[in-house]
């Protein structure tokens, strides 16, 4: 297949466009650059530099599907700067939508998030559940799957949202690249955790340890970049006309911030000091998904469901001095 991945210059966009290179598809990466790295882009796909927003003479050269990572992605941003995911997210994904009917472009992979959830009133997560987002970063990502519903609804667009719980690890591909997370701004407890073994930082800081959690720290579930990668493959060969699927994707079992540290000091054999500070503002006790419809109708298990495994990926792919 002929495929546009938006944002495939970012961590898990390029992740895909790496997997789907080496599925056999023809790839090509749009990404403007504001937060991903060209040297990220797979050889194989061909490159081109703009915003979804500036989609159409690109999708014009004729594509069968689109899979869509593009987006803003931090939380405090988008509460500080609500309009810039309005406009970046949803604005810039509309435009996306119409450049695609536009081009006869009718499938498309969309990249949500478990931030449409927002506080959940149970634990695991079902598709089903209500979607309450707690942040303009989760709002944005929840009003796109909802134009998605429309859209397949109205002109028989064949749409997947993919609602990711924590993505992270690393993954070497078939040529020995290894594609790895580089935020310029670092948020995500696992980097976090690993600049400081790596000397970066004198200690990590965890965000409140008076959860009502067995050890009062956050609980999330944490997935392999690799696994979330092979859903997308998955799920464009899911996409049917006139139908917008939802999937959760998650390994299914929680760990707390300090059970990540402590399998980050197993990994790495650095004493990682920790401090307590505040919560962060906006993040939910316990975020756990139920992975079991896609693993139902898509057939998608995880190759690597053990944290241990994803942390030692995440660890190797680091340069060390
Ligand atoms: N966290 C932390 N210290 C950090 C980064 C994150 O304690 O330096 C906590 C954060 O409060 C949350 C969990 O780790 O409870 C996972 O945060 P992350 O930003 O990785 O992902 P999120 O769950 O927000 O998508």
């Amino acid at each position: 297949m002929k495929l546009l991945v938006t944002g495939g210059a970012g961590y898990i966009g390029s992740v895909v466009a790496a997997q789907l290179v080496e599925a056999g598809h023809e790839v090509a990466v749009l990404d403007d650059l504001s937060t991903g790295h060209a040297d990220a882009v797979p050889a194989g796909a061909a490159f081109v530099q703009g915003t979804i927003a500036e989609a159409g003479p690109v999708l014009s050269q004729g594509f069968d599907a689109v899979l869509h990572f593009a987006a803003k992605s931090l939380v405090a941003e988008s509460v500080a700067d609500p309009a810039k995911y309005w406009t970046g997210n949803l604005g810039g994904t509309l435009a996306l939508l119409e450049a695609m009917r536009q081009a006869g472009v009718d499938r498309i992979v969309f990249s949500s998030t478990a931030a449409t959830y927002g506080e959940p009133e149970r634990s695991p997560i079902l598709e089903t559940d209500p979607t309450r987002p707690t942040n303009p970063y989760g709002a944005s990502k929840l009003a796109i799957d909802t134009a998605l519903t429309a859209f397949a609804g109205l002109y028989g667009l064949g749409a997947v949202s993919l609602r990711y719980f924590n993505v992270a690890g690393a993954y070497t591909a078939r040529d020995g690249r290894v594609y790895r997370e580089r935020h310029d701004v670092e948020t995500h407890l696992i980097p976090n955790v690993l600049a400081v073994a790596l000397g970066e930082h004198p200690s990590v800081k965890v965000f409140g340890a008076d959860y009502p959690t067995p050890d009062g720290t956050c609980v999330r579930d944490y997935i392999h970049v690799a696994d979330l990668s092979r859903a997308h493959l998955l799920a464009l060969d899911a996409c049917a006309p006139g139908r917008h699927d939802i999937y959760n994707l998650g390994s299914g079992s929680g760990f707390s911030v300090q059970e990540v540290i402590a399998v980050c000091r197993e990994v790495t054999g650095h004493p990682i000091p920790a401090e307590i500070a505040d919560r962060r503002p906006g993040d939910p006790a316990v975020l756990v998904a139920s992975s079991d419809k896609i693993h139902r109708e898509l057939g998608w298990t995880p190759d690597h469901p053990s944290l241990k495994s994803i942390v030692t990926d995440a660890w190797t792919a680091l340069p060390k001095n």
